[in-house]
């Protein structure tokens, strides 16, 4: 086949090719349809925002050396609040603190004598002035109060936190994260491991040699190693813990062990008439 044979052939395929196209628009008025684009468009919400930077699209374009980067758009300035608050909800969803503890927070912490010592270390790792603490008493001394008054100041200030009663947190380890809202294993562990702060409540030795407290060992030694703010209330003393977490709870650096020797919550309502402390 000669050049313009094959040119010719090339030309009658085209032609075939475009040909349903053709039949497509026939009888279309192509002008009506522009019109209706246009009158969609027209009517469509134009997002509501005063800000005179990105004019409600959310995001700018910076500039690098004179040329805009479309690469690496920014959110807009006025968007922080937004996604500060976003951030916020999540954080506290993935906190999963227990229901109706709104009420522990600092703000409702009635600091009873015997607990100043407690409550100060509180708001020291509360506010990052310290790594790591263990609140140690007997039961109902407004351990899980304070703990849980932590992680609330962590979640206001914009970053995560995690609470963990450790009964549950061992049955959950030990049954392999599932059901938990479809997270694999892994990146569970690796939630525990990695989030900004870890509060682990009720720490017990009654299943020291178990696969799951050491699993458990496992976070915080890693917390440990990467220096990641740790809480633990217990009612155990140290010395009754495996050597690997007594050794890291009383010698980690920046790390404060408070023993709790105030009275009872119970005794004290009843002694004084008040309601003491949520727990
Ligand atoms: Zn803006």
């Amino acid at each position: 086949m000669g050049l313009q044979e094959r040119v010719e052939a090339m030309k009658q395929q085209e032609a075939r090719r475009a040909k349903p196209l053709r039949q497509l628009l026939m009888g279309v008025d192509v002008e009506k349809i522009k019109e209706t684009v246009r009158q969609t468009l027209k009517d469509l919400p134009i997002p509501e925002s005063d800000c005179p930077i990105c004019k409600g699209a959310e995001w700018v374009i910076p500039m690098v050396n004179g040329k805009p980067d479309y690469a690496h758009p920014r959110r807009c300035k006025c968007m922080r609040e937004k996604d500060f608050q976003k951030r916020q909800e999540m954080y506290l969803r993935m906190c999963e603190l227990p229901p109706a503890t709104e009420n522990m927070t600092f703000e409702n912490y009635k600091v009873f004598p015997g607990l100043e010592e407690a409550c100060e270390a509180a708001r020291a790792i509360a506010y990052g002035n310290l790594k790591w603490l263990t609140l140690l008493s007997e039961v109902d001394r407004g351990k899980t109060h304070l703990a849980i008054a932590i992680c609330r100041e962590w979640l206001r200030q914009g970053k995560s936190a995690k609470y963990a009663f450790v009964p549950l947190l061992l049955d959950e380890l030990r049954a392999g994260f599932d059901g938990k809202g479809g997270n694999s294993y892994q990146s569970r562990f690796e939630f525990f491991c990695n989030v900004n702060l870890l509060v682990l409540d009720d720490l017990g030795v009654e299943r020291a040699s178990d696969w799951a407290m050491e699993k458990l060992e496992t976070i915080v030694d890693y917390r440990y190693i990467h220096k990641l703010p740790l809480v633990v209330t217990t009612n155990i003393a140290l010395d009754n813990y495996s050597e690997r977490i007594a050794s890291r709870l009383k010698r980690s650096e920046d790390s404060k062990v408070v023993v709790i020797k105030a009275t009872e919550y119970r005794l004290r309502r009843k002694q004084n008439g008040t309601n003491g402390n949520a727990s």
